[in-house]
């Protein structure tokens, strides 16, 4: 009998928006061909290429004659299941984005590569058990291993060897011999992890949050979606540990997403000591063995709390039991390159689809979010008070046109700080540019220092004299005279290494921390830092947004937001909304202890309506005027948008190819869809590359994606579409 033929359904990653069919190759009998299964196959002049079976057909629509044959199978099973595969499709499509690129986003880096790889399995080092002849004396160690003899001694149970190549690299051949000579041993394979014994205790939960998570809890088997809306320190972390011992309990897993700077080592232990299960973690500071072990311990169901930066969306679950996302407004869940996904709405959409609940929690949420529970497609649960005993912390909106400065710094402010430091307190300053000053220019000729390829202001950083392009990085020494005409030049605007040099002058008894990327880059400075704040070793704070977020200072009861003026004139059109949550997200920092807290706004605008709806009337209040402003000027998300982003290095080049891109949709669309632009992105020149967009909207979300997957085929052909890098952007988040 013949048997029938099979055709293998193959994504791979090009750019591309197709798959490629593939015959098996010989050895199908024995190995069988499935979904979710890497292959090895040829691709165009390239022999050996990794690729997933997307399906298996009994038809193709190309002709046998010009199909080629697969190399081999690199798995025997699938190394994700239909329901994960089926949700790469979805985002694929939903974000018109090749399924190739998708899937090379969505697999730990080990797994992408082309080789023959077995489940990842660890070794497990522990001393060894048998008795050491006394002949062991005459064996020669190395003052290296010895260190791990006596590390293993101190520990006293086997080390996974992950975590020996962490505190000593290069140990392998050290490994070896001490295992040769007998002195340790070996077991290879799942270990089972040794929990700890002394749990920590839940606090007693408030009315508020018991209600919470008691309507979370009697949900647990329907997809609903809650926002769950309370003020920074009103107890929501509390709240979705709560609700995960509920899931944890029926043997399920809760997969919990976190902001970039917002997953500490702090925030991971709090977990652990809450949970005596295992814990998986997923960001981009793990290695890429890790990263696969955490990958597969998730989707073999071992571990039970999968915690993650937005990357994490991808990671696979055998049980899922609910999905949680903190600070769901924060723009860190959206991928601003490459394929641009947000986690947030793919949580939504993946926990729809495993028919289990959503939990989005946010102080500060997205109006898209906001509009989702006033329309009841979310169920609103709201957390009015701080948890315990803090109290919201009192807003004082500073106007320091002509008043006396220090820098950056009002002299009312700087005796604020003193009256705070005198009572034993801390204080934080916020400003969101690090640097000493931001413009550099000649008051003679007007000539400025501004990076080339980017053509925006050089900031000046003192501390090692250079200055830098906070765009593209681009670094030089710094310069005192005019290019032009050999002036002195002028330093204006501030930034985090001014404010705390004017500190170091104002207070030198004081001990001063400044907190940004320049002072951050090693590893672990961050985590120390926060220590430092928690043991109460620093009195003043200096930093950027990566303070401002999720952090808990239990003693600060002063912030300053230095410069609030920022971001007010922007055009974006989410300039507001950023805004305001920065602003709620900085003063989030202080008062969460059992002392009332102070905001101070400095600002030339005191009046701008802006801040005072916010002070006066909170964020949701403002949120409701902002809504309405979207609604009135039919913007997301009362619409659905995307844009179309186009980049090179010519410009005129650039204009080209948006402006026929622009009329083939106009053309394919009938005028149904809006467009405008095409208009310059606000980062207008980046690392030498021009940046226009074309804003695409439309008052219905299939009639948007119809056109947009027709008119790609278009643009895939058409002329100029290879020599411009050109990116398409679906619910996009920023207008940079
Ligand atoms: P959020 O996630 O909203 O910022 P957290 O859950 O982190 O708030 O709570 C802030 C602080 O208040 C934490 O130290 C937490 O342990 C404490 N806390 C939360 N709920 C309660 C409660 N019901 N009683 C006492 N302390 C609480
Ligand atoms: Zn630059
Ligand atoms: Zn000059």
């Amino acid at each position: 009998m013949k048997t029938k033929k099979k055709f293998l359904r193959v994504a791979v990653s090009t750019p591309l928006r197709r798959t490629f069919d593939y015959l098996p190759d010989d050895d199908t009998e024995i190995n069988t061909p499935q979904p979710g299964i890497r292959v090895s196959v040829p691709f165009g002049k390239r022999k050996n290429v990794f690729g997933l079976i997307i399906s298996v057909n009994s038809k193709s629509e190309y002709p046998f004659h010009k199909l080629k044959k697969i190399n081999y199978l690199i798995d025997k099973k699938p190394i994700i299941d239909i329901k994960h595969l089926d949700l790469l499709i979805w985002a694929s499509n939903y974000y018109h984005h090749p399924i190739g690129e998708v899937i090379h986003n969505a697999l730990p880096a080990l797994l992408r590569k082309n080789e023959y790889k077995k489940k990842y399995e660890d070794n497990f080092w522990s001393l060894s058990k048998k008795k050491l002849s006394s002949n062991t004396h005459t064996i020669k160690i190395s003052p290296a291993q010895k260190d791990i003899i006596n590390y293993l001694k101190k520990c006293n149970q086997s080390i996974s060897e992950i975590e020996l190549y962490k505190i000593f690299p290069r140990s392998k051949r050290s490994l070896i011999s001490l295992e040769k000579n007998g002195l340790i041993q070996k077991e290879s394979g799942e270990h089972v992890e040794v929990l700890k014994k002394s749990i920590k205790k839940n606090v007693t939960l408030n009315n508020h949050q018991n209600d919470a998570v008691n309507s979370i809890v009697a949900s647990l088997k329907t997809n609903s979606v809650f926002l769950l809306d309370g003020l920074t320190g009103s107890g929501k972390t509390e709240v979705y540990m709560t609700v995960m011992k509920s899931v944890i309990e029926s043997n399920k897993q809760c997969l919990v997403l976190l902001p970039e700077i917002g997953l500490t080592p702090q925030i991971i232990k709090r977990f652990k000591n809450r949970f005596n299960v295992p814990i998986g973690i997923q960001h981009s500071g793990l290695s890429d063995i890790e990263r696969l072990k955490h990958w597969q311990d998730a989707k073999t169901g071992k571990t039970k709390i999968i915690l993650g930066t937005r990357s994490a969306i991808w990671t696979p679950l055998k049980n899922p039991g609910i999905y949680i996302i903190d600070e769901e407004h924060d723009l860190s869940y959206k991928q601003q390159s490459g394929f641009q996904y947000s986690a947030r709405d793919l949580l939504v959409v993946r926990a729809k689809r495993d028919n289990v609940p959503a939990l989005l929690g946010s102080a500060t949420p997205s109006l898209e979010t906001i509009f989702n529970a006033n329309k009841n497609r979310y169920i609103h649960l709201i957390l009015p008070t701080r948890a315990g005993a803090a109290k919201p912390p009192k807003f004082q909106l500073l106007d320091i046109s002509g008043k006396k400065m220090y820098g950056p710094l009002s002299k009312i402010l700087i005796d604020e700080i003193k009256n705070h430091l005198k009572a034993k307190n801390q204080v934080l300053l916020f400003l969101n540019r690090r640097g000493y000053s931001t413009h550099i220019y000649c008051h003679h000729c007007g000539w400025r220092a501004e990076c080339e390829r980017c053509e925006i202001p050089f900031t000046y950083h003192k501390s090692n004299n250079t200055l830098k392009c906070h765009q593209c990085g681009t670094s030089k020494k710094n310069i005192k005279n005019c290019a032009s005409c050999k002036s002195e030049l002028l330093r204006l605007g501030h930034g985090t290494e001014q404010i705390e040099e004017v500190l170091l002058t104002q207070f030198p008894k004081s001990n001063i921390a400044r907190i940004d990327r320049d002072t951050t880059r090693k590893k672990n400075t961050m985590d120390n830092y926060l220590d430092k704040i928690n043991t109460g070793k620093i009195d003043i704070l200096v930093g950027t947004q990566m303070i401002a977020k999720g952090h808990h200072f239990p003693n600060v009861t002063l912030t300053a937001i230095v410069d609030a003026d920022r971001g007010l004139f922007s055009t974006d059109f989410r300039a507001s909304e950023r805004l305001a949550q920065l602003f709620m997200q900085v003063s989030g920092r202080t008062g969460r202890g059992e002392k009332e807290g102070t905001v101070i706004v400095q600002t030339y605008n005191p009046s701008h309506p802006l801040f005072h709806s916010l002070i006066k009337n909170g964020y949701n209040y403002l949120s409701k005027s902002l809504l309405e402003e979207r609604e009135s000027s039919l913007l997301p998300p009362y619409s659905y948008m995307a844009f179309l982003r186009v980049e090179a290095h010519n410009v005129n080049q650039v204009k080209y190819f948006i402006k026929n891109a622009g009329m083939q949709l106009k053309q394919l669309s009938k005028n149904t869809l809006q467009l405008f632009g095409p208009i310059p992105a606000l980062i207008e020149k980046h690392s030498g590359r021009f940046r226009y967009q074309l804003i695409i909207q439309a008052s219905n979300r299939n009639n948007l994606h119809a056109y947009l997957d027709e008119w790609l085929q278009k643009l895939e052909k058409m002329k100029g579409s290879k020599t411009v890098r050109w990116s398409l952007d679906i619910d996009p988040q920023d207008m940079s």
